[in-house]
């Protein structure tokens, strides 16, 4: 149990390190290399969500939208005006998004 919740804290401060990644990608390099530090450290498989939008960007948790689906979460703002302008171009990367939320338990 102790090691599950210190995965836990590794993947949130994945996602607090990527937040706002669509604003600067200077930082880009650092950014996946703390992402793939993060999935070494989880052990296995563990993969981050990612926005369905902006394929390569991990998700930030707070910035989402409320589907008949249920939610669908998004890099950045920006991103969430580009799904819902076309939501049907994106669907594929939200089915592939749920899958990974759905195996993190
Ligand atoms: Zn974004």
């Amino acid at each position: 149990m102790r090691i599950a919740r210190f995965t836990n804290l590794l993947l949130v401060g994945g996602l607090v390190l990527v937040a706002g990644g669509c604003a600067s990608r200077d930082g880009g390099f650092d950014r996946s290399q703390a992402a793939s530090e993060n999935a070494n450290a989880a052990g296995n498989s563990k993969k981050l969500a990612k926005c369905p939008v902006m394929e390569n960007e991990p998700i930030d948790t707070k910035v989402y939208i409320k589907t008949d689906d249920g939610r669908v979460y998004f890099c950045c703002k920006d991103c969430i005006a580009k799904y819902k302008a076309n939501p049907a171009k994106y669907a594929e990367n939200v089915a592939a998004q749920r899958r990974v939320l759905a195996d993190r338990n």
